[in-house]
């Protein structure tokens, strides 16, 4: 629950915003371990505890990449689903999060592991915000930044990971900050819209991956079939226009099929006018069906991008021994 939800729930037992508040602080600081809140009458908390259910994930399994230093979490949910969580470390100081808002993926994109799986379920708000309260308990640095890049489309479950990026970007919650918190959406146009016109503080990252429909189609089908990559587009551009700000889009390269000249002049087509940042990913594949563009091929497809004008980042995805990497969770360790 967010504090407000919170305070509705616990007021007429008697306890004021502040008290809710406290309890909520406390909660995500500690979990469920204890109830000891300071300054508070212990009938009060014990109405509290009673009213309120305090799950938690059982942790399966973690893995850290000695390489570089990622660390995957493999998670059990109550009914047996599993997911997977990435801390991942940000200079020596910090650690950003990668977060599953699914038990799998409805949506079946031919390079990603995830989708391969199937889907599950919906995460509930709190299964997604225990992944956090469980990996920043026992980290050695603070969580300053959460991505909603882990398995499942976080689109196709806006309002748990809505209230779940509440929750986080709460001062007496995760106190991260709301410019932190991005969520990567595979293209669900309408939810998109909506968060536009929310106007959230969180960052959106489109994962879009080719530039024409019949590329986009081979290799994201159910995305681009059910919401076509013009329709994408004008998405993306209202966002950029309300948010004033470039607008990220992810694309993930792969030798021989999405990186050449062709992709660059439909792509600079494609996007001519819009203010956007191109994040690049290597595909990652451990069954060896997809590599990722050489050095040259790269350098060529960024190269062409140039009349873009628009900034061009690498994405390092690291924790590829322990299959944390980008597209490579599939929950089986
Ligand atoms: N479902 C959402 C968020 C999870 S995937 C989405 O698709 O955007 C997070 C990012 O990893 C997306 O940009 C996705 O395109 C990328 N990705 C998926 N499979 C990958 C792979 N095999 N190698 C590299 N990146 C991949
Ligand atoms: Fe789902 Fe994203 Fe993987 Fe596509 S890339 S199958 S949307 S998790």
């Amino acid at each position: 629950m967010t504090p407000a939800e919170l305070t509705e729930l616990l007021a007429p037992h008697g306890l004021s915003a502040v008290e809710s508040r406290r309890i909520f602080a406390h909660h995500v600081q500690h979990g469920r371990r204890h109830w000891d809140v300071k300054h508070m009458a212990k009938v009060k908390l014990a109405r509290a505890a009673e009213l309120l259910d305090t799950p938690t994930l059982e942790v399966v399994d973690r893995r850290r990449d000695p390489a570089d230093n990622f660390m995957k979490y493999l998670f059990k949910l109550a009914d047996g689903a599993l997911v997977e969580a990435v801390r991942i470390p940000i200079f020596d100081d910090k650690y950003t999060l990668c977060l599953s808002s699914q038990a799998g993926c409805p949506l079946d994109c031919v390079f990603c592991a995830t989708g391969r799986l199937g889907f599950t379920r919906n995460l509930e708000t709190w299964e997604i915000v225990e992944q956090l309260r469980i990996v920043r308990d026992e980290a050695d640095r603070p969580i300053r930044g959460v991505v909603f890049m882990g398995m499942g489309e976080p689109f196709l479950n806006y309002d748990n990971v809505i209230r779940a990026a509440r929750i986080f970007a709460d001062p007496s919650g995760g106190a991260i900050s709301g410019r932190a918190i991005t969520i990567s959406t595979s293209g669900v146009v309408p939810a998109i819209r909506r968060f536009t016109d929310e106007r959230h503080p969180y960052r959106l990252a489109i994962s879009l991956t080719a530039a024409t429909r019949a590329r986009r189609r081979s290799l994201m089908p159910a995305a681009e079939k059910t919401w076509p990559i013009e329709e994408l587009i004008d998405a993306a551009r209202e966002h950029a226009a309300v948010t004033r700000q470039r607008v990220t889009l992810e694309y993930v390269a792969i030798a021989g099929v999405n990186c050449g000249a062709d992709d660059a002049a439909a792509l600079v087509e494609l996007l001519r006018g819009i203010p956007v940042r191109i994040n690049l990913i290597d595909v990652n594949d451990a069954t060896g069906r997809f590599t990722p563009p050489s050095d040259a091929e790269r350098r060529a497809f960024i190269d062409a991008l140039q009349p873009l004008g628009a900034p061009i980042v690498r994405r390092y995805s690291g924790g590829k021994d322990v299959n944390a990497a980008c597209g490579m969770l599939a929950a089986t360790g």
